[in-house]
């Protein structure tokens, strides 16, 4: 049997790299996304080179209750079963706590967290049922970690750093294993957004002097996702090129 992954954030950065790396890998995958533009014409590239059996693009917004169910029957629609689903869409907010307007609070909250529990509650009855099954979150080395002006940020990645543990907890009776993904600043269209000299102090700031590149993030979430990690659960990796080991304290 062909295993089935539903993959969220699906048409641009390390989504879209995990996508194409789960159909190398034989894999069938459902592309999730709110782009549609993006997600339709990656769709129709994928399609050409492993046919329109293997992956189609869903237009989804993962904060919505109804977007998800219906991700969900067009999912089982197509496919028996999924072995797993990559909680991977995001976004990203800056400001410290007061300067944050109140909509942005509330939708960081709903696409980076809320939307790992909309996933699993239409998801995860499924894999019960069938005693198997992996669930990728992308979290950051932002939820390991303070960051200065990225409050809700912080909060959001925080939120999903601790969540992993207890997805793990409940549903590892069931063959089910949870686990995170923590990039730190990765090469990606949301990173990309910077400045020039601002992605500079991040290569600088790294101490392998580089961006993490979005199929560096995806070989991990691959390897957790696969039975290559049959008993990691749980777990947040990070994933950053050392970005979360210093201390911060002054050079001497
Ligand atoms: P990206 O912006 O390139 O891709 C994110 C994708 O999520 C986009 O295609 C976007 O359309 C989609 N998306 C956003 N809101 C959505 C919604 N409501 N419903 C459905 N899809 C939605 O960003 P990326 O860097 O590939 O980010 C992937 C994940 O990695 C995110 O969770 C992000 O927070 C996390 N992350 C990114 C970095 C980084 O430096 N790039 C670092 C750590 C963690």
């Amino acid at each position: 049997m062909t295993n089935t992954v539903v993959i969220t954030g699906a048409s641009s950065g390390m989504g879209l790299s995990a996508t194409k790396l789960f159909l190398k890998n034989g894999w069938n995958v459902v592309m999730a996304d709110y782009d549609e533009t993006s997600g339709k014409k990656v769709e129709s590239e994928l399609v050409q080179k492993y046919s329109a059996d293997r992956v189609f693009f869903h237009k989804t917004d993962v904060s919505s209750s109804e977007s998800v169910i219906d991700l969900k029957n067009a999912t089982f629609k197509k496919f028996h079963s999924v072995q797993s689903i990559i909680n991977n869409a995001g976004i990203f907010v800056k400001g410290a706590v007061h300067e944050v307007e109140e909509r942005d609070w509330n939708r960081i909250m709903n696409v980076d967290v809320k939307s790992i529990y909309l996933m699993t509650r239409e998801f995860v009855p499924s894999m019960i049922e069938q005693r198997q099954g992996t669930i990728v979150n992308t979290a950051s080395i932002s939820g390991l970690m303070g960051d200065y002006n990225m409050a809700s940020y912080n909060a959001a990645k925080g939120a999903v750093v601790n969540l992993v543990r207890s997805m793990a907890l409940d549903y590892g009776k069931y063959n089910i294993r949870v686990n995170n993904v923590n990039p730190g600043p990765t090469n990606t269209p949301m990173f990309q957004k910077n400045p020039a000299e601002v992605i500079k102090k991040f290569e600088d700031a790294s101490p392998l002097h580089k961006l993490t590149e979005p199929e560096d993030v995806a070989r991990v979430i691959y390897f957790l996702a696969s039975s290559e990690s049959e008993s990691i659960t749980g777990e947040n990796i990070p994933v950053s090129g050392g970005f979360e080991i210093y201390s911060g304290q002054p050079v001497q």
